[in-house]
């Protein structure tokens, strides 16, 4: 039986990609929420490049992990997966090449706490979210150097928060995902900006298919019936929008501000609030000279920064053989993320301050010691001559869900208690973390839900609900939405730089982002 359904999708931004956007600055230069990378292990994502037709844009780097060395300035080390050796040998065998990160004692002691995540899967996996990464490594007797040796690394890539936060579940999975399939771990940049690459011709296959995008068109309030199923999406412009199925796909800490009072004490809306975004901020820096340039992803290991790539190499569309620009990820980047310092708080000039001492260490014989940038006096080699020429810093206040321990279990599923509503989003339940896959997947999930009913087939079963939020759901006193406030990538869940009208939206809406750190 096939279906035809006329998509609408509602924007509230003027760009597409959420997450994912990027936007043009005075020069010309494209300005990225985030820098992305694509994995062999990401299926579903590979299916949509493929049914896109634009899988040519991926430009896949050797299979390959490259980490900076903090005790030795301006050197890496590598995990190397050698071709034809599979999964998950070929991941064993890198670790065991590597002699540079853990001594053979600590590498036979790091094995035996992972082997039930191959034999029993899943189960496994799931049943270590109570647990920090640090947590389950002093359970399972793990030596202490793997944490700043590989998990410090792991945890600021996949959820930009450091591995006392983390939840094991987070590492597990990752690495389960990983190391089923040979190519799991290898990486991909987009060869030029998001919207017009990737998004773009998204929107034409909707459109091909019927359907229509409507950009700077936020919903500004979800309409019920007296049976609890929604009547119509109210938008800000007015305008009330019917139809058979309604699917939300805003990030968790939007959608909180969307639960109708009606829907307020159902156990399956409250434990919404069990979740929440993690700040991150994402850097780009541009530089007068060439920088030794890594065609791939680094892993900075480092206090502040998280991964980096230096775009005028790894990305086509970014391509200059004369100058580099770094792109960086900046994390754990407040309290909330972890952090020691709120960076969210601080001034631009700050962050990339911080940032350039960092750098200086990375390279040391490249970045001059510059007096605009104090930091980089920590730079004792006098024979850097790299400037900084330009800078931008996207500030992301509500990012991915937060995958702190017990997080797992409140991630809802696809399926909601309402007839006519389904979720969707990277943080709903599915087997991929908050991630641009894990977004793909959680889209398809809900397209299966709204199928399945169209068929006039049972509906998917909700995912079980905990008894600690259905007793917090029955005193729950139920008020009208918040709605949000203000405009802009930050009101609907995005990054931006900094102005004083985002910052003052901002400190309005989510003052915990202001948070002073407790030292
Ligand atoms: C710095 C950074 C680096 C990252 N790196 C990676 C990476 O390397 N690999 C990876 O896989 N993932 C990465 N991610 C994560 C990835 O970006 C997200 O997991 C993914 O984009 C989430 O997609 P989503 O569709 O669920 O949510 P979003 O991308 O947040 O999309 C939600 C959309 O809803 C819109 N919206 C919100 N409210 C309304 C409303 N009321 N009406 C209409 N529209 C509304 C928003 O404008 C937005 O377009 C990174 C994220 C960041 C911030």
């Amino acid at each position: 039986m096939s279906l035809i359904f006329k998509t609408k999708v509602y924007e509230a931004r003027d760009v597409l990609g959420g997450k994912v956007s990027a936007w043009q600055d005075e020069d010309g230069d494209w300005i990225e929420t985030g820098l992305h990378i694509f994995f062999g292990a990401y299926p579903n994502m590979m299916n949509m490049f493929a049914e896109l037709g634009i899988h040519d844009r991926l430009q896949w780097k050797i299979h390959q992990m490259i980490f900076a060395m903090q005790q030795l300035p301006g050197e890496f080390t590598t995990f190397d997966f050698i071709p034809g050796i599979p999964a998950p040998f070929n991941f064993g065998l890198a670790i065991l090449m590597n002699q540079k990160m853990l001594t053979f004692a600590e590498k036979l002691q790091t094995a035996p706490p992972l082997i039930p995540m191959l034999i029993e899967g899943q189960d496994f996996i799931d049943a270590q979210d109570e647990l920090s990464v640090t947590q389950f490594m002093r359970k399972y007797g793990m030596p202490e150097r793997i944490n700043e040796e590989v998990f410090v690394a792991m945890a600021k890539a996949l959820d930009f928060i450091d591995p006392d936060k983390l939840s094991m579940t987070v590492v597990l999975t990752a690495m389960n995902r990983f190391l089923n399939e040979s190519n799991g771990l290898q990486m991909a940049f987009l060869d030029g900006n998001q919207p017009d690459r990737l998004c773009e011709p998204m929107k034409q296959h909707i459109e091909k298919g019927g359907g229509e995008i409507i950009m700077k068109t936020p919903v500004k309030e979800i309409i019920t019936k007296d049976d609890d199923s929604v009547d119509h999406l109210l938008l800000r412009t007015g305008e009330k929008v019917f139809a058979d199925e309604y699917i939300s796909a805003v990030p968790c800490d939007i959608f909180k501000r969307y639960i109708p009072k009606n829907w307020a004490n159902m156990p399956y809306f409250r434990q919404v609030d069990e979740l929440e975004g993690i700040p991150v901020i994402n850097l780009h820096m541009w530089f007068d000279q060439k920088l030794q340039a890594v065609d791939h992803l680094c892993f900075s290991r480092s206090p502040l920064l998280s991964v980096y790539a230096d775009m005028s190499v790894t990305c086509k569309e970014y391509y200059d053989p004369n100058a580099s620009m770094i792109e960086l990820v900046f994390a754990p980047c407040s309290p909330i993320a972890g952090g020691n310092t709120n960076w969210i708080a601080k001034s631009d000039e700050e962050i990339i301050d911080a940032t350039m001492g960092e750098l200086a260490r990375l390279f040391p014989k490249e970045i001059a010691a510059d007096e605009k940038w104090p930091a980089t006096k920590v730079q004792e080699g006098k024979e850097g001559k790299a400037r900084l020429r330009k800078y931008a810093v996207v500030k992301v206040p509500r990012s991915v869900y937060a995958a702190i321990p017990g997080r797992n279990k409140f991630r809802p599923s696809q399926t909601t208690p309402i007839p006519n509503f389904t979720l969707a989003g990277d943080w709903t339940s599915q087997k991929f973390l908050g991630s641009m896959e894990g977004a793909v997947l959680g889209g398809k999930l809900a397209a299966e839900v709204v199928a399945n009913r169209a068929k006039g087939n049972a509906n998917k079963p909700v995912k079980e609900i905990q008894q600690s939020v259905i007793d917090v759901a029955s005193t729950h006193v139920a008020k009208e939405p918040a709605g949000v406030k203000g405009d802009g990538a930050i009101a609907w869940g995005g990054g931006a730089s900094f102005s004083k009208d985002n910052k003052d939206l901002l400190l309005e809406a989510d003052p915990a982002q202001f948070t002073p750190a407790v030292v």
